[in-house]
């Protein structure tokens, strides 16, 4: 088979589209004033600040003055979980409602939190790696001062009901903010029409560039200041404001939800030819969560007796460029959070594989990911002491079996 390049990486990042690039450059060596300033050089970059700021709040359902600009997903989910920690806490609300499954901008957070006297509460995912309305709903007391859950989990690609989940919060008066970095250009988001109260988002899943982001907090709801400074971002973020980066940011959630339907249909048939082609030939695999309500580009699968490392290396050597669950935890040795949330055992978790595509790839690349992975597998295996004793079914192995496909 003829070596092909795939980058197949697209939760971890995404390369900066054409659109993207020409729409910021002339705020590189053009339009280079500070938006602050009163000359027009200076007007032509504020005005190009809040004309990106209307763009994006018109896809989202929101008044423009609703977006706050920030260095990208993290620092919006810090902002929206602290912020909101800061100012009820006074009031004894010190309880705050997540899942097990976040991203670790979330759950650092939340542990950060913990250490200065909240309680949080994790909401198990079950294994297929969703959470429900009803758990929300019964998870949350007198004291909850904040629920936030994400919108689509980077890793399993699973999209949790979100305008369910937003309205037992709002029966019950409690906050809701939604990491929706991975559901952005994948699932159609009105943050009204869905009763979202904040949600963040980050510019480099979705082709923009690194570092720029937003938090959308409803009107009516006042974060503490973020940075004290000057008056940018109505002082609650001070700063000189990113113009290239926001004037992308702008271009790229416009291109991201332009055609959400259609590319859904294109990327998820791709997904599933290879899910199906991957499962049906490797023995002892698995797909880690649901197929339904999952990601057009998401693939997860495990393979007992296999190496995660290993196998990211070898897929390099043939072109693919894949992760073992999110960057962050690559290059740690321990087992993803989020597949041990599905009940996993540490020997199924390891030896797991994510695949995020996205255009331009096609369903020649599909079949080719399946002959590599399929290939590389059945290598890493052969040279697996471990792989030989679950297949003499040594004591102490079975237990790993009820995970995964039959080994024969
Ligand atoms: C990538 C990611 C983040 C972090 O965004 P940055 O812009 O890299 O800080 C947060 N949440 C989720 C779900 C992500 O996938």
């Amino acid at each position: 088979m003829e070596k092909r390049y795939i980058y197949a990486d697209n939760s971890a990042t995404t390369k900066v589209s054409e659109s993207v690039l020409s729409e910021m450059l002339p705020y590189f060596t053009e339009e280079y004033g500070n938006p602050s300033s009163i000359y027009r050089l200076g007007r032509n970059a504020g005005r190009a600040v809040e004309d990106a700021r209307a763009r994006i709040a018109s896809v989202f359902g929101c008044q423009p003055s609703e977006i706050y600009f920030t260095s990208g997903g993290s620092e919006a989910d810090n902002w929206a979980i602290k912020g909101v920690a800061d100012k009820l806490f006074a009031k004894g609300k010190k309880h705050i409602v997540t899942t097990a499954f976040e991203h670790h901008a979330v759950l650092h957070t939340c542990e950060y939190l913990a250490k200065k006297g909240f309680e949080i509460t994790y909401l198990p995912v079950g294994d297929k790696g969703y959470v429900t309305a009803k758990q929300v709903e019964d998870a949350i007391r007198e004291d909850t001062a904040l629920v936030t859950i994400m919108y689509a989990n980077n890793e399993i690609g699973t999209i949790m009901p979100i305008p369910e989940i937003a309205e037992v919060c709002h029966k019950k008066g409690v906050l809701f903010h939604t990491d929706a970095v991975q559901a952005v250009g994948n699932v159609p988001i009105n943050v009204k029409e869905q009763g979202i109260d904040m949600m963040s988002m980050s510019g480099h899943k979705i082709h923009a560039q690194k570092g720029i982001g937003f938090l959308y907090v409803r009107k009516g709801i006042v974060l503490p200041n973020l940075i004290h400074g000057g008056g940018q971002e109505k002082g609650r973020r001070a700063g000189t404001e990113n113009v290239p980066a926001i004037v992308g940011l702008a271009r790229a959630v416009e291109d991201a939800c332009a055609d959400i339907p259609a590319k859904t249909e294109r990327i998820s048939a791709i997904r599933d030819h290879i899910i199906d082609g991957i499962l049906s030939s490797v023995p002892a695999s698995r797909l880690n969560g649901g197929i339904e309500h999952r990601l057009a580009g998401n693939i997860n699968i495990s393979f007992l007796g296999v190496e995660g490392e290993s196998l990211l290396l070898m897929l390099d050597m043939n072109g693919i460029c894949a992760s073992s669950g999110s960057a962050c935890t690559s290059g740690s040795l321990d087992p993803s959070h989020v597949l041990l949330s599905l009940g996993l055992p540490h020997e199924v978790a390891h030896g797991s594989m994510r695949l995020s595509i996205a255009d331009p790839i096609t369903p020649e690349d599909g079949d080719y990911i399946i002959e590599v992975v399929k290939t590389v597998v059945e290598k890493i295996r052969n040279m697996s002491p471990l792989w030989e004793d679950i297949k003499n079914k040594k004591q102490g192995t079975e237990r790993w079996l009820s995970f995964v496909s039959p080994v024969e």
